[in-house]
């Protein structure tokens, strides 16, 4: 299934993801990565005879920056525990009472998620689209092969 506008659905989510990051880095969610972004900077330009010394260093801000996105992995679970909190409890939203919280969490793992992508540059809209449409033409998901030997049944 594709979407005569395409396009424009992708650059609308691409540009949600980009100002929630950029909301969330002004106020200081993102101070970490931003740091580690900014020490990363130095040393690339630092041009020493110690190369050796250079890499385990850019190495270990590697590992701190993944360690950053696995919080954030961890932030958009607990998103997705709250949503089953919420159905198991029948609940509304505290916030948006108007809403079940069910709904919100699921609002909040989305926010979260496109928030993860903005810090990342990852043009999540185009992404989403491409994946979509690649999904709606897998023949492991069409109702035959389902219901077949070893098919996925839900
Ligand atoms: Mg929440």
């Amino acid at each position: 299934m594709s979407f005569e506008n395409t396009e424009k659905i992708s650059s609308t989510i691409n540009d949600l993801s980009k100002s929630i990051y950029k909301h969330n880095s002004e106020v200081g969610w993102w101070d970490d990565l931003e740091k580690l972004r900014s020490e990363r900077e130095d040393i690339l330009d630092f041009i020493d005879d110690h190369e050796d010394h250079k890499s385990e260093v850019l190495d270990s801000i590697n590992t701190s920056i993944n360690l950053i996105i696995t919080q954030k992995l961890a932030l958009i679970h607990s998103e997705i525990s709250e949503a089953l909190e919420g159905l198991r409890k029948d609940l509304k939203d505290d916030h948006l009472p108007q809403y079940d919280m069910f709904a919100v969490e699921l609002a909040d793992a989305l926010i979260r998620i496109l928030d993860l992508a903005g810090a990342f540059n990852i043009p999540i809209g185009n992404i989403m689209m491409e994946k979509w449409d690649y999904n709606t033409k897998r023949v492991d998901h069409t109702r035959e092969h389902r219901s077949g030997t070893n098919g996925k049944k839900f």
